[in-house]
């Protein structure tokens, strides 16, 4: 490490809202990743940031000093696209897009995480499937990539090691909800992933990270910002995190949902935000014209089956037990369950969707800490949604669990039943929204071919 810079200048400096230089910024990130700089000045330079901000340029430095910190792939065609969440309750989109675009011909290299707290992990949730290896080296990754055009796998420690250790800071230094420091996270394991386009779904919600739609616009304008600093085509898309996405919560139980969405049986709300990122995917990745034309291209890769061909080609791919999607008895499951009765009737108005990712994690479902070990049975089917009029006597959800906790379900229930959900008499006024906002933006060089 050279000693131009000294690490208290740097946090001074921010600290007193001054613009750090890109020299600075990688000066700093590349001593924390080699250790030389202690964990408390980049938490004290953390805690600046959260502070006094980062304007745009500084963002783009700081995503560029964690991309290179690690291994940094790079797939030039434009049809190599990625898609990521920010996370919610249910959100199990990738399953089903990933297979509808790699069907019409995009490449689709998909580095997921793992769930921790509330909001369940992509990674966990395939790997509900007995043989599904999401531990790949990157070369088989990329081997994979290319011949078979459908990869999905976990966090590796080549990718952006960078935002590991400063992630783990953030975590325990209540700096996690800072616009420029997320985008700098996101963006640097996506750019390092090395699709030409990506698609963003940012969740706003009670549900989600960025609760406020105020503060998910920002999220969204910043990152459109950094990937085109970067060359990428993106598309970020703000939907509805305010209940769970789809009617299933818990890891086998959403893999079934998939299962179902990909024969053509999926919940509405689950199907129109899949195959609006599909489309995005799809008209990014130059296979339509129009993001219109992508969505009814995705349609129909659910209508003639050939999206579930690429799914069971996944599944075999990475090792997986594919008659899993004849057979869902073969996924794990719990031996008991209870149904959770309206004790009133009315209209539901809200759902408390934070909670319900808690109930998962509850019932081992999810990782209150990332060494917490995941059960991929339990969860919970949700039969009555916001807006929906529900009778004395009608089933709201039905919680499946082991029958050692047959306590803690008859606990969830109450929680559901005098918590989490709230109901009126009144008809609901409001129309839900499920995509609240949505921007496409191709990057000059794109646009120049
Ligand atoms: N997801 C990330 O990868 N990083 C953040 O900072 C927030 C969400």
């Amino acid at each position: 490490m050279s000693q131009h810079y000294s690490a208290y200048h740097i946090i001074q400096k921010k600290r007193d809202k001054e613009s750090l230089s890109k020299e600075e910024i990688k000066w700093f990130i590349n001593g924390v990743t080699s250790k030389e700089i202690s964990d408390y000045q980049m938490s004290a330079l953390l805690m600046a940031i959260y502070l006094n901000g980062l304007d745009k340029e500084e963002t783009a430095f700081l995503t560029d000093a964690m991309l290179y910190s690690g291994k940094v792939l790079d797939f030039k065609e434009q049809h190599f696209i990625d898609k990521h969440s920010t996370g919610g309750v249910g959100d199990k989109t990738s399953f089903i897009l990933a297979p509808i675009a790699a069907t019409l011909g995009i490449k689709v290299p998909m580095i997921a995480g793992r769930g921790l707290g509330h909001t369940g992990g992509t990674v966990d949730k395939i790997e509900s499937i007995k043989g599904f290896k999401t531990d790949i080296s990157l070369d088989e990754f990329q081997k994979l990539l290319i011949e078979r055009g459908l990869v999905l796998i976990g966090q590796t420690k080549e990718i952006a090691p960078a935002d590991k250790i400063i992630y783990s800071l953030r975590d325990v230094t209540a700096t996690i909800e800072s616009i420029p420091l997320i985008t700098a996270s996101i963006m640097s394991k996506k750019l390092a992933e090395g699709a030409k386009g990506i698609v963003l779904d940012i969740k706003t919600g009670n549900g989600a990270f960025m609760a406020k739609t105020s503060d998910a616009k920002k999220l969204a304008s910043s990152i459109r910002d950094t990937a085109l600093r970067f060359d990428k085509n993106i598309m970020t898309v703000i939907t509805d995190m305010n209940e769970p996405l789809g009617n299933a919560i818990g890891n086998s139980l959403e893999i079934i949902e998939c299962i179902e969405t990909l024969k053509g049986n999926g919940p509405k709300d689950l199907t129109e935000v899949s195959l609006y990122l599909a489309g995005g995917m799809i008209y990014l990745g130059g296979k339509a014209k129009t993001l219109k034309e992508g969505i009814k291209k995705a349609e129909q890769t659910i209508k003639d089956g050939s999206a579930l061909k690429k799914f069971r080609e996944l599944i075999k791919n990475q090792g997986g037990d594919v008659s899993v999607v004849d057979n869902y008895a073969l996924l794990p499951q719990t031996n008991f369950s209870i149904e959770v009765i309206a004790n009133k009737k009315g209209y539901i108005h809200q759902m408390d969707c934070k909670n319900f990712g808690n109930h998962i994690v509850t019932l081992g479902g999810g990782r209150r800490q990332a060494s917490d070990k995941v059960d991929f049975a339990p969860g919970i089917i949700l039969h009555k949604k916001v807006n929906d009029l529900i009778n004395v006597n009608d089933v709201i959800a039905t919680i499946y669990c082991h029958k050692n906790q047959s306590d803690l379900a008859i606990e969830i229930a109450g929680s559901i039943l005098n918590h989490d959900l709230v109901i009126k008499k009144s008809k609901p006024t409001k129309k839900k929204k499920l995509i609240i906002e949505s921007n496409i933006n191709f990057s000059k060089k794109t646009k120049k071919k």
